[in-house]
């Protein structure tokens, strides 16, 4: 889809190579097709989506299902990488990429907290999301809030 500038964003140039490479791990299957149609930020009381998780990371879902509520990490695989300044508004009020919570930025990692409904299988059925259909997943993980540490305290260095 052709990207379309507003008026004052600025693109800087790309580096060369990318530093790191990430493991699409499923996809997300939302009920939006075109990114007008997709919420900016998910809701709770949204329409469910499904998270596929790929047959092979099955074993990585034990225990998940005592969570109410995940963050999911996924690729915004449409987006522009280079914009360093946005108008999200069209009204010439420039922002950063890095004060906004924009699809347009260097790595397009998208994060909603999800409400977890059920586990079918390798699938979770969610509430909570705004991204496009297919759009690939990269990380799923309990919510800080709920979550306690599995593993024994670190030592703290005093003074
Ligand atoms: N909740 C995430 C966050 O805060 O990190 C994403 C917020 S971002 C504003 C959500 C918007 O990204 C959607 O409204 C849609 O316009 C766009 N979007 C959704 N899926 C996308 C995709 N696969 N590639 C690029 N843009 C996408």
């Amino acid at each position: 889809m052709e990207f379309r500038f507003r008026e004052g964003e600025e693109v800087t140039e790309l580096p060369e190579a990318t530093d790191a490479g990430v493991y699409f791990i499923g996809r997300i299957r939302t009920p939006w097709t075109d990114r007008k149609d997709c919420p900016r930020q998910g809701r709770e009381d949204g329409p469910e989506c499904r998270i596929e998780l790929d047959a092979r990371w099955a074993p990585a879902l034990r225990g998940i299902d005592v969570y109410e509520r995940l963050d999911v990490l996924y690729w915004l695989d449409k987006s522009r990488r280079d914009l360093v300044t946005q108008n999200p508004k069209s009204d010439g009020k420039l922002f950063g990429t890095f004060a906004l919570r924009s699809p347009q930025r260097p790595n397009p990692i998208g994060l909603s907290r999800v409400r977890l409904e059920r586990v079918e299988g390798t699938t979770l059925v969610v509430r909570g999301l705004d991204c496009l259909d297919g759009t690939p997943l990269i990380d799923i993980k309990p919510n800080r809030c709920e979550f306690t540490p599995k593993a024994p305290p670190k030592e703290t260095v005093q003074g």
